[in-house]
């Protein structure tokens, strides 16, 4: 059996909800789908899930946007009209997001995720309404019959392992079932949302709980490409990558799938194939736990911009038992994470994406460091570039650093900082984002031309 998720632009209108069926329809085995919140319709236009976090934060500033709430109701309204839906579907649609507006305007604790969860939940309705109308069996399931339990951390929530046997029940369900993305729910039963993006790990944790055959997650390109195609014209697709490569590439800018989203299918070794929507036909890629040897010992150039490098220098750092673990331990206490932290032997660099550190708290930061850890220097160095090369295969190989180290030269773009954890599957350079273009499209040259 094949789960399969539909991403924001998949359900943008009644005209991608049409093609959403025909895939259905196309493989009796796609027996479960996870669908997203409606996407952009064009390049202008606003994704659904954008506009309720904008009608939520509106009511909270007790100025309701009623153009906003119009906007979504409209989006709702024209797709069940559209796809000649009873007008009860997008009844119920609204009903959840009255009711959702009505908990933030009362101030409830987890009120924003339940408005903000209305969009996959709306979509969901009227996949399963259109598939029931055009003949096919389908329910839609909500993620808490469904069984997906998270633990409470409104807009980052992550999932309970005793979801995963819930899951399994579902198996026995003689239709296709219709699951809203994006959310779970706390045992104590409170709505809680995963991170932006989040239906791709809703996807994945439904897949492993269903110990499906295949993850199939359709998007609106054909393939995951080797680089980042702002930079490079059409670049090489990849027909196939490791678990391990995906999970680095997207951590650094391949936002064609979620970050998070791998582990659970992962852990049950279901391979997961990347499709585009508006073209079944194309063989995607697939991610799968090994590959044997490929020709490309780097498969991928991820890429991605705003950080900030947070540089602390001190005569005989070397000797100064706890140092790392203070100075990590404030940022800690700020509640700020961290990506990277390479080293000196008199010096130490903490690598932060930017919006976690905003002016207010970077002065306190600052000045905690001064007065705590007694330090020679501090400073903060904002507009940095990540660049990271990926590939299984550059373990043991010799003469990669070097090659890469050649397209920064060749590009004139000056390695502010290097890192390679020991696991060898990428290699980190951080940059001035004034040449991460000229960088990246440098590297492409060197390893895929
Ligand atoms: N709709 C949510 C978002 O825009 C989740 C998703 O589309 O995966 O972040």
């Amino acid at each position: 059996m094949k789960v399969v998720k539909f991403g924001g632009s998949s359900l943008a209108d009644a005209g991608q909800i049409k093609k959403v069926k025909n895939i259905m329809e196309l493989d009796e085995d796609r027996r479960v789908v996870v669908v997203s919140a409606p996407g952009k319709r064009h390049s202008k236009d606003e994704k659904v899930t954008d506009l309720l976090i904008a009608l939520g934060t509106s009511i909270q500033m007790n100025q309701m946007d009623e153009t906003v709430y119009k906007k979504i109701i409209d989006r709702f309204q024209s797709m069940t009209e559209e796809l000649e839906l009873s007008f009860r579907v997008v009844e119920q649609v609204k009903d959840k997001i009255d009711e959702a507006m009505q908990l933030v305007k009362d101030g409830s604790e987890h009120a924003f995720d339940a408005l903000k969860a209305c969009g996959e939940d709306g979509s969901a309705h009227i996949v399963s309404a259109y598939l029931q109308k055009t003949g096919t069996k389908a329910s839609y399931v909500n993620p808490k019959e469904a069984g997906i339990l998270v633990r409470d951390q409104p807009g980052g929530a992550l999932v309970l392992e005793e979801s995963f046997e819930k899951l399994y029940s579902l198996r026995h369900r003689n239709e296709i079932l219709v699951i809203p993305g994006f959310f779970g729910y706390t045992p104590e039963g409170e709505l809680v949302t995963f991170s932006r993006g989040g239906s791709d790990i809703t996807g994945s944790i439904v897949a492993a709980g269903l110990k499906a055959d295949l993850y199939e997650n359709f998007t609106d390109v054909d393939s995951v490409y080797c680089v980042n195609p702002m930079f490079v014209d059409q670049p090489k697709q990849l027909t196939s990558l490791t678990y391990r490569e995906m999970r680095e590439l997207s951590y650094a800018g391949f936002s064609v799938f979620h970050d998070e989203a791998l582990i659970p299918a992962f852990k049950e070794k279901i391979p997961v194939c990347i499709k585009n929507t508006n073209n079944p036909a194309a063989p995607g890629t697939m991610i799968v736990a090994d590959l044997p040897e490929r020709e490309s010992h780097v498969v991928g150039i991820a890429s991605d911009d705003g950080f900030l490098n947070l540089y602390v220098s001190k005569y005989l750092m070397n000797r100064e038992i706890g140092f790392g673990r203070r100075l990590l331990q404030i940022l800690e206490d700020e509640e700020v994470s961290f990506e990277h932290a390479p080293s000196g032997i008199d010096d130490m660099s903490v690598v932060i994406r930017e919006h976690h550190l905003p002016p207010e708290k970077e002065e306190k930061v600052i000045k905690r460091i001064k007065e705590e850890l007694e330090v020679d220097t501090v400073l903060i160095e904002r507009e940095m570039a990540m660049i990271m090369i990926v590939g299984e295969g550059m373990n043991q190989t010799i003469g990669i650093a070097s090659r890469a180290a050649a397209a920064f030269r060749d590009a004139e773009v000056n390695i502010e900082m290097i890192n390679q954890g020991s696991s060898e599957v990428s290699m980190m350079f951080g940059v001035k984002s004034s040449g991460l273009g000229k960088a990246v499209q440098s590297l492409y040259r060197t390893f895929f031309e």
